[in-house]
């Protein structure tokens, strides 16, 4: 067999599951079309390729033989103070008054959840209004919820600090707000996303996400939607995910990086950023995080916990990104006629089809699945950023997801910062 490109042949070491379709008999021909496709692929490795992303519809430019490359642009300072268990000048911390309105947090032990007291859409801003003055200036009212849930009440933790039981309540507050949000008759869509670390925009290092509930299914949505009704529709009534994680799992040495009963985390074939990873269901279908079953949470808060314990270890750095669940829109589950406001902008792939592809009413169309965009690139202190040719043209990235799947999977499974401290004899080796 052909080298594959930028992994080892360790499939053994993820306790994945083959699929049982690579087992049986190929031809002659298929084994040629197989040989032909890894060749391909691994000049791939070292030449600039686009790279398309079914999910969004849109390329991204992968240039390889740039990673090596000396860097002089901006250093980064590292986030290394030692915060306390407790900050009394934290507003998110127990007990503490938040600025805002003298609103006093409840002396919270576990998860704790309220609103945004800066909400960017709000509940009772009247009916939806829209206008539209020759499909030039058009506009929406938007309206909407926004919380924010204290991963824990102890300031200094992180979700790789976190047990797994303590992110499974995590996932369970999750999937509590996502069902109360999604049954209030004007919200369509329920996002959960949270942002760490100051380089990601983040002011507060209180482990904290977020949830913007609102009127309008987002754009980022309306385009993965739009995705899988075209696969769909096209695919003999296939899903979009349920397809690519099965051979991503085939293929587990290529951009697998870790993986559980229930779900397999990746470096998707098409990622933007360095290290971005996604989190997607390879058990079976899912929509969202209210089909999950009491096992299905717990391996949740399990990837979860791999995923950013890898992150956490390839720089030995509290690791930055930017975090978010995809499921399914709730316009269903008002029980009512659909409140949903138009989406004036669909994606059209310019095959003509992206307006008739939108049967996005169904709430088994979507894959519930999580994305992980982390800015950093070579050390804890060199970030990427998405300027110039990516602003302008299309995003472009240096190292394959490939290399980056070989680099986090290498990685050991235990927190950097759980681990012994190194005596001086092995310091010195
Ligand atoms: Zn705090
Ligand atoms: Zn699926
Ligand atoms: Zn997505």
């Amino acid at each position: 067999m052909l080298p594959r490109p930028g992994g080892s042949d360790d499939e053994g070491g993820l306790g994945l599951r083959l699929a049982p379709a690579i087992f049986k008999m190929r031809s002659d021909e298929e084994i040629e079309a197989e040989a032909a496709a890894e060749q391909l692929k691994s000049s791939f490795d070292e030449r600039p390729h686009r790279r398309f992303n079914p999910l969004t519809r849109s390329w991204v430019l992968c240039s390889p033989h740039r990673a090596k490359r000396p860097w002089l642009g901006a250093v980064e300072k590292t986030e290394t103070t030692k915060l306390p268990a407790y900050d009394p000048a934290c507003y998110l911390c127990p007990g503490n008054t938040r600025a805002a309105n003298g609103t006093v947090n409840d002396k919270f032990e576990g998860t704790y959840v309220f609103d945004n007291d800066f909400p960017s859409v709000r509940s009772g801003d009247g009916d939806f209004v829209q206008l539209n003055e020759d499909d030039l200036f058009i506009a929406q009212s938007n309206r909407g919820a926004c919380k924010v849930i204290c991963f824990s009440p102890k300031h200094n933790v992180t979700l790789p600090d976190m047990t797994v039981d303590e992110i499974t309540e995590v996932v369970r507050v999750w999937r509590r707000e996502y069902e109360a949000l999604g049954r209030l008759d004007y919200i369509n869509y329920v996002q959960i996303f949270e942002n760490k670390g100051s380089m990601m925009g983040c002011s507060n290092p209180h482990p904290h996400c977020q949830i913007w509930a609102t009127e309008a299914v987002p754009d980022e949505l309306a385009k993965e939607l739009d995705a899988f009704a075209h696969w769909r529709a096209n695919k003999n009534g296939a899903c979009l995910l349920c397809a690519y994680v099965e051979r991503e799992r085939a293929r587990a040495a290529e951009r697998v990086v870790c993986a559980n009963a229930s779900f397999t985390a990746l470096v998707p074939f098409w990622a933007v950023w360095p290290f971005e990873m996604m989190i997607v269901g390879h058990q079976r279908h899912l929509s969202s995080l209210a089909q999950l079953t009491a096992d299905e949470e717990r391996d949740l808060a399990d990837i979860i916990k791999q995923v950013t314990t890898k992150y956490d270890n390839l720089f030995q750095c509290h690791f930055p990104y930017s975090m978010g669940i995809h499921q399914a829109p709730t316009t269903s589950t008002t029980g009512g006629p659909s409140q949903r406001p138009p989406q004036q902008h669909r994606h059209d792939d310019g095959d003509g089809r992206g307006e008739e592809n939108g049967d996005d009413g169904d709430e088994d169309l979507f894959h519930l699945h999580m994305h992980f965009y982390p800015p950093l690139l070579r050390s804890a202190t060199v970030r990427k950023f998405l300027v110039g040719y990516e602003l302008c043209g299309e995003p472009q990235r240096d190292m394959t997801p490939e290399q980056a799947a070989a680099r986090l999977r290498d990685l050991p499974a235990v927190l950097y910062r759980d681990l012994p401290p190194a005596t001086e004899q092995e310091q010195q080796q």
